[in-house]
């Protein structure tokens, strides 16, 4: 096994940089670089010395070291970790020198990798490392360390015990048919069922976890004008936290990343949805109707001013059925507005049934009622990190394959079919199950899963 080196903390300047350093030589390697001698040190230990660079003996800082033996040590390895000053130039040779000292350059997610392999953590809890890394507010902090300690794991792994026990009791009587009855039809059943009715619940918490992971998607639409832009905008100025944006996601759009109540958003500012022979905006509509299709909150824009269109009308028609805020802006300008005139400009007013919000996106009016419409709808379709389990579209991939073996399985049984025709659809759920865990997953699957990580991780 090779020993790995990456740095851990971000490039740029910081008071502290760590490099880590995990594998067998790991000790050794460091001992070229480190004075005093860090084979010296008890485990979990810290000790401050000068950082060299091996062999020439050029002081290049004056570091920390931190010494993990195996095996209790994250990767379950001999790890090491140098602390030296955050600077790039000062980081970036500190990495060199236990490169040059025998260590090869680690690859995304390589020592949780190893974590995994030796196991000590699953696969769903290696998952919510880098979730943990990601998440950008408190409550997608919540769920992703719930999911690290192990919440999720314990609740798959329960399931599949139940899942074994109906198949050790299936093959014990398939093998001893003249010492082992066949188990009682009616405890085959309700051992299925209930571990259907597990997956499932877990599999229905995904709603709310997916938000917290990836965002609620608010998709804002409307005609040319109207102040599509100016109103992310204003939710931008306005958000308690803005947020960084998410790596991954399209940028075809422009998307923003913010906060509102504590849910983080994603907010798309669209081209609009109008008719047009042009090819170029063609694809921009075409964009346009994708991210609506995928949104969990559309906001239509009108302007209040003019009131409705019929290219509104039109967009308001497309609308039915989904989760919309109608947002009547440029009320600043509707003037004069004033409750009493409502009947031009607010409430249901704009011969719609959807919920309609007055903004400003010029002076700010507005927004915070926006912002709780969002909400409401986000709230509504069961964001909250309470009992939120499933958050990643993998996992909830999986516990769906291992509900439909086990609806299967309890078909085969309702139909009275021999018992040893159940063996397969209970084995194939739990191979769906242990890909949430990683028992089953493959080589693959792995590499693809630790590929989305970090160097240093
Ligand atoms: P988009 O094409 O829908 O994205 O619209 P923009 O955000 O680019 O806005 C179009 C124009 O309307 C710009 O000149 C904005 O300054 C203006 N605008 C946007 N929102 C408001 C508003 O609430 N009040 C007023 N008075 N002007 C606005």
């Amino acid at each position: 096994m090779d020993t790995i080196a990456a740095i851990a903390t971000p490039i740029g300047s910081g008071a502290i940089g760590v490099v880590r350093i995990s594998g067998p030589m790991a000790l050794d390697i460091a001992a070229r670089v480190f004075d005093p001698d860090p084979r010296e040190l008890p485990s979990n230990t810290a000790r401050h010395g000068r950082l060299v660079a091996p062999d020439a003996q050029d002081e290049l800082d004056d570091a920390v070291i931190t010494v993990f033996r195996a095996p209790a040590s994250y990767t379950g390895e001999d790890v090491v970790e140098i602390s030296c000053h955050g600077g790039l130039s000062t980081v970036k040779a500190a990495l060199q020198a236990v490169l040059d000292a025998g260590a090869r350059l680690a690859n995304p997610g390589e020592f949780t990798q190893r974590a995994f392999l030796a196991g000590k953590i699953d696969l769903a809890q290696a998952e919510a490392v880098n979730d943990l890394i990601r998440a950008r507010t408190d409550d997608a902090r919540k769920v992703a360390l719930r999911q690290l300690e192990g919440e999720l794991s314990a609740r798959v792994a329960a399931i599949n015990s139940r899942v074994l026990g109906a198949i050790a009791a299936i093959e014990a009587a398939i093998d001893f048919p003249d010492d082992v009855a066949e188990p009682d039809f009616e405890w085959l059943q309700s051992e299925i069922a209930a571990a259907r009715k597990d997956v499932d619940a877990l599999a229905a918490s995904f709603g709310r976890g997916r938000i917290y992971r990836e965002g609620l998607r608010v998709v804002i639409t409307g005609r040319v004008n109207v102040g599509k832009s100016s109103l992310l905008n204003a939710l931008l100025r306005h958000a308690r936290a803005i947020v960084t944006p998410i790596p991954g996601t399209t940028r075809d759009l422009i998307e923003e990343s913010l906060e509102i109540e504590g849910i983080p958003i994603v907010a798309i500012d669209t081209a609009g949805l109008r008719e047009t022979d042009d090819p170029v905006e063609s694809i921009g509509v075409e964009l346009t109707r994708r991210s609506i299709d995928s949104a969990d909150v559309v906001c239509l824009v009108i302007d209040a001013a003019q009131g409705l269109h019929d290219e509104d009308r039109a967009l308001i028609e497309q609308m039915s059925g989904r989760p919309v805020v109608l947002v009547a802006n440029k009320v600043d300008l509707a003037a004069p507005y004033s409750p009493s005139a409502a009947e031009g400009v607010g409430g249901r007013s704009f011969e719609s049934d959807l919920p309609t919000v007055l903004t400003s996106a010029l002076t700010g009016e507005g927004i915070e009622e926006l912002e709780c419409k969002i909400a409401g709808i986000a709230g509504a379709t069961g964001a909250g990190s309470e009992g939120a389990l499933v958050s990643n579209v993998r996992h909830q991939q999986a516990l769906k394959s291992a509900s439909e073996s086990l609806a299967c399985a309890l078909e085969t049984l309702a139909a009275g079919a021999p018992i040893d025709l159940l063996s397969g659809d209970l084995s194939a759920a739990r191979n769906a199950l242990g890909l949430v865990t990683g028992e089953t997953a493959t080589e693959d699957l792995l590499d693809r899963i630790f590929a989305e990580f970090c160097i240093g991780k």
